[in-house]
């Protein structure tokens, strides 16, 4: 019997994934089957180690109210093996509801649902700061990101 249902058929991630000695899921059992798949299949197409950078979905973690992390459809990933640039590049071939740039090099991506004909949503964090989802924000995010990894 699978324990973890929503993890059936994954090839590169583990319900028992860990990141500082924590669950990388925080709860299993709480993250969508759709997110996993996309995450999987995101991992598959870049052939480079994907990390989750903090607990997927754990209750009372700081995020905003109505978090994609509480529903189960949201991770916080880093990829050493890419260009932060290419990374993100990466990210929107799979239809991510919700991508978040931020300057310490991780990428928040989610599942939220997309009305049709409506654009996904982007944003950037900068210096703790939500600035617009413009060229030149995100030529500085990918250069700090990328500073910022080499140094992990
Ligand atoms: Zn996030």
């Amino acid at each position: 019997m699978n324990q973890f249902p929503n993890f059936e058929g994954v090839v590169f991630f583990k319900p028992t994934d860990l990141i500082n000695g924590q669950n990388a899921w925080g709860n299993p059992l709480k993250i969508s089957r759709e997110h996993i798949l996309k995450l999987d299949a995101l991992r598959k197409y870049i052939g480079k180690p994907i990390t989750l950078t903090s607990p997927a979905w754990t209750p009372g973690s700081g995020h905003s109210n109505d978090s994609q992390h509480y529903l189960g459809t949201a991770t916080d990933i880093r990829c050493k093996g890419l260009s932060y640039m290419d990374f993100y590049i990466a990210c929107e071939r799979f239809e991510f509801g919700g991508i978040g740039l931020y300057d310490t090099g991780f990428i928040h991506t989610d599942s939220r649902p997309i009305p049709k004909n409506q654009p996904g949503a982007r944003w950037i964090r900068k210096n703790g700061v939500y600035v617009p989802f413009e060229r030149v924000n995100f030529l500085v995010v990918c250069d700090l990101s990328d500073k910022c990894l080499a140094t992990i």
